[in-house]
Order: structure tokens, then C-alpha cells, then sequence
């Protein structure tokens, strides 16, 4: 794209600029460059923090001196992603834009309006001297794609607006009131072994078809979390009659709602006795999950791998109590 052919034309035109100039994240000094150059000739302050975040300071216009003062607040890089028969640089070449329909696309790479064109539409906010407006200070943060170091740079009191607009949506038309945060919580328990009784039946209990989705973006829609219903499962079972606990799986990535798990267990009762006091316990547990789960199901089958040993029984007593305590979902929803 090489002139804009979209309106709002100071917006597209900025975000045509922007695709010229290569920008995946790590690769942020041309871009930086820009917008203090862009700045500088719009005759705007800029400050530049060590995290490399930039902020650039629009005055509030004649008579809304008082007004609370907005932050408009994008990230600089874009995520460098292309088809395996494209040949481009990501660090060298701009992106190829062109029209298709009401649309503008990339070739074969992506497009990087996440989040040019938050930028784009910041610029043209501040380029724009028609507009009436309070303190505006125009927030662009470096490094968000990949470990928003950027954004954790940030030092307090670095910002003097009350209100701050974050331009990085994925969907279209639609405001998002609040703010999520994220905790990493890396636990490590200590196990013990014992043997385990030969003479025991020994079982793989495979849970699968739950929902899954990204911890942060499906967290409302109280989605099933699979380690956490086979712990449940377990509890079920150990209560009619103890099982010994050999293996408990599950989960795949670190921001993903686990969607499968597995365990392996030893227990007197026969395989029927167990899937009869399950199902009862599986329907209930779907009923309380989300409408996105209703394909979840169990698999019941003897171990084709016995194992000759078990979690201790304070172990397996340890695991599946820190499971079923451990928080999912939806701790408490925002009642403003
Ligand atoms: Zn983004």
C-alpha cells in the first residue's frame, strides 16, 4: 500500500509509513527513531524511558487545561510471522500490503496491525490540530510480544493522565472495561514412593475433550479445567475404596486451560465398579461446566504398563488436596 485509500486518510497514511519500517519485537530501533522523529516535527515532547518505552506529550488545547488528562497507549513491535514460500526479512524488508476488497492484507506475512494500527491511530490523533482535547500523553510501549517488558518497565509516576485507552484489541467495535492480571506459580512438591501391591488391578483413567482455550481470554466462560476434574475423579473413587496413586498428567502449556489429563492408579475395585461410580460424578461435574465442555469425556482402561511402585500415601494425599485447592477460574467478577 503505498497511499492510503482508506478514511480516516491521516490514519492509514501513518499506518502505511509504519509498514515500511521493520519492526518484530527486539528489532525496535527504526521504529523508536520514527515516532521521535514523527514527534519532534509535529513539534511534541518526547521522553524515552530505559525500558525503551516512548511517551509523547500532547497539550491540552486552549480551555480544556482542566480536563482529566487521557493516555492513548500502543506497542511498538509486531509479531514476525510468514508462510513457509515467502521470502522476507523481518528485520530488513517491509511488509507487502495490498487491497483485497474492504480489506487490507499482507502478503503471505502478517500484517502487523497488531498494533500498528494502534499506533497509526495515535498519530494521527496527535498530528491532528482540529481536535479539541485535554492533556493527551501518547504511551508507546517497546517489547510487548514477546515477555511485555516494555509495559514491566514501566516506572510509577511516569504518567500524569487519570484515564489510559490501551489500542490493542482483537475485536472490532468493541470496548473492553476492566484489566486482567496474570500469576505464575511454579510449585514443587516432593515425592516419596512405595512399593505397590502386585496383587492390585491397575488402571489408566484418560481425560479428554474438555474446551481448553487461553487462560487469560476464555477465563470467564468458566471453562473445565481437566487436572482438576481428574483430581475430583480421583477423590470420588478413593472415597468408595483408597487408591494408590501411580501417575497423574495433564495440561499442556502454561496459558492454556488444561483440556486432557491422565492418571494411573491401583484400586481393589473392578473396572466396571469404578466407570458405574464415575458416571454419576462426571455427569455432575459437566453440569457445572461451561456449555463449551459438553464433549468432555472419560476413557477407563487397564494399565498396559503396571508400575511396581505408587506415590506414598501422605504424597498422594499432598497432590490431590493441593489440586483441588489450587484456584481456576473466576475467583470474583467486578460488580462497578
Ligand atoms: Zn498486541
Amino acid at each position: 500500500m503505498n497511499a492510503p485509500v482508506f478514511e480516516p486518510k491521516a490514519l492509514w497514511g501513518y499506518f502505511s509509513a509504519l509498514n515500511r519500517i521493520p519492526r518484530p519485537t527486539h528489532h525496535e530501533e527504526a521504529i523508536r527513531q520514527y515516532l521521535l522523529d514523527e514527534a519532534k516535527r509535529l513539534k511534541l515532547v518526547t521522553v524515552e524511558d530505559e525500558a525503551h518505552n516512548i511517551k509523547i506529550i500532547k497539550p491540552a488545547t486552549s480551555g480544556y487545561e482542566h480536563v482529566a488528562g487521557v493516555i492513548l497507549q500502543s506497542h511498538v513491535d509486531m509479531v514476525p510471522q510468514k508462510t513457509s514460500d515467502k521470502v522476507h526479512d523481518f528485520t530488513k524488508d517491509p511488509i507487502e500490503t495490498h487491497v483485497e476488497g474492504e480489506w487490507l492484507t499482507a502478503d503471505r506475512t502478517t500484517l502487523g496491525a497488531d498494533n500498528g494500527i494502534g499506533v497509526a491511530a495515535i498519530l494521527a490523533i496527535l498530528a491532528d490540530d482540529s481536535l479539541q482535547h485535554g492533556p493527551i500523553e501518547a504511551l508507546l510501549t517497546a517489547t510487548e510480544e514477546v515477555g511485555m517488558h516494555g509495559a514491566k518497565g514501566l516506572q510509577p509516576n511516569w504518567l500524569d493522565g487519570k484515564y489510559l485507552l490501551n489500542l490493542d484489541t482483537e475485536v472490532e467495535a468493541e470496548l473492553c472495561i476492566g484489566c486482567a492480571g496474570g500469576v505464575d506459580i511454579l510449585a514443587n512438591l516432593p515425592v516419596s514412593y512405595r512399593p505397590l501391591d502386585p496383587s492390585l488391578p491397575q488402571y489408566t483413567l484418560d481425560l479428554t475433550g474438555l474446551a481448553g482455550g487461553h487462560s487469560g481470554k476464555c477465563i470467564n466462560e468458566q471453562r473445565g479445567n481437566a487436572i482438576k476434574i481428574i483430581a475430583r475423579l480421583a477423590a470420588a473413587i478413593n472415597q468408595r475404596q483408597p487408591i494408590q496413586l501411580v501417575r497423574l498428567v495433564g495440561g499442556s502449556l502454561r496459558n492454556a486451560i488444561a483440556s486432557q489429563a491422565s492418571m494411573q492408579f491401583a484400586c481393589a475395585l473392578s473396572l466396571d465398579d469404578i466407570k458405574a461410580l464415575l458416571l454419576p460424578v462426571f455427569e455432575q461435574i459437566k453440569a457445572e461446566c461451561s456449555t463449551h465442555d459438553q464433549s468432555a469425556h472419560f476413557t477407563l482402561a487397564a494399565s498396559e504398563t503396571p508400575s511396581e511402585q505408587c506415590l506414598s500415601e501422605a504424597c498422594q494425599a499432598q497432590l490431590l488436596q493441593l489440586v483441588t485447592a489450587s484456584p481456576h477460574g473466576v475467583m470474583r467478577m467486578s460488580l462497578a
